[in-house]
């Protein structure tokens, strides 16, 4: 068990005016405050896979990511936290020669031993990650030893179990009701909506461009794959991702430096200030019928500088 430094995560309220001319209110739920090492949601999904890692005598977790992989940092530090050894396949070759970005260092410095992978090489592993789906033999096993295969981004059907945990810690969801939390691969979006009661619903703001219909099918699948069944209780936004993953204009950064300075919240870019950007812009556009409550998942800290 990965100890949490606080659960259940602060909830706070966040109306600001803008929101209430709406006549919506917003509230935060502080998963950024979940765990030190292990931030927001990457805690949420990691800890019931960590559990079955150690229930199934795994010593070795196995997973993916690109060169400032937030999940990577989190395997490496969850691993260690637990006596695990870690792998981490890393996108792009190129990088093996060139002196560690403070995130690889990160991972390394938890002990995580870093493979880098040609593009190819890196989707025929994450491929056959995603054909096993948390650890059967098709995974990447076959070339870097045996071990529990966490896919990229850390989105199985444990994961969604352990996301579903964010809306049981709200209380007295109802009809007025709207979690909301960022996408990037679907597997936090998948659990917030299958963790709702009947009536609230689950609005997820893709941080990435051209995810229409690839999102979907991937929270229905993630949804199959963990409950046995569809849902008709959430949906992606995909206007607000502010040019693609990891595009940061300057009308974003204004925004969440002036939402700081306001609330005190620190906001990491890529995915919170993103989602709390397209909530603010929704409700001022009338998206919203007044009354609505929204609750927006901080899913993560940001970056160190
Ligand atoms: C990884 C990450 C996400 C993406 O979550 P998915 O479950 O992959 O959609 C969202 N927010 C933050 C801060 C993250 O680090």
């Amino acid at each position: 068990m990965l100890e949490p430094a606080l659960l259940p995560t602060p909830l706070v309220d966040c109306t600001d005016e803008a929101l209430a001319r709406a006549g919506v209110e917003l509230r935060l739920k502080r998963d950024d405050l979940l765990h030190p090492a292990v931030p927001g949601n990457k805690w949420r999904k990691l800890a019931p896979n960590l559990t079955a890692a150690v229930e199934q005598g795994h010593t070795r977790l196995l997973t993916f990511g690109g060169a400032y992989s937030t999940h990577l940092r989190a395997v490496a530090a969850a691993a260690t936290a637990l006596g695990l050894e870690s792998v981490g396949l890393v996108r792009g070759e190129e990088l093996a020669d060139r002196p560690r970005n403070w995130s690889l260092r990160a991972a390394e410095r938890d002990g995580m031993r870093l493979e880098f992978l040609s593009r190819t090489e890196y989707r025929e592993a994450t491929g056959r990650a995603a054909a096993g789906d948390g650890g059967a033999a098709a995974g990447p096993q076959w070339r870097w030893g045996p071990g529990l295969v966490l896919p990229e981004g850390g989105s199985n059907a444990l994961a969604v179990t352990g996301a579903a945990a964010i809306p049981a810690e709200l209380p007295d969801l109802g009809e007025r009701d709207v979690v909301c939390c960022p996408v990037g691969t679907g597997g936090t979006l998948a659990g917030v909506a299958a963790g709702l009661p009947p009536g609230a619903r689950a609005l997820g703001v893709a941080v990435l461009r051209g995810g229409e219909g690839y999102l979907e099918a991937e929270v229905t699948r993630l949804h199959r794959a963990a409950r046995g069944r569809e849902f008709d209780n959430w949906r992606i936004d995909h206007g607000h991702h502010g040019g693609g993953y990891g595009k940061v204009p300057a009308e974003l950064e204004a925004f969440a430096g002036r939402f700081e300075r306001r609330h005190g919240v620190p906001l990491e870019r890529r995915y919170v200030a993103k989602l709390l950007a397209a909530l603010t812009g929704l409700a001022a556009a009338g998206a919203f019928p007044r009354g609505t409550r929204l609750t927006a998942v901080v899913t993560g800290v940001p970056d160190p500088v």
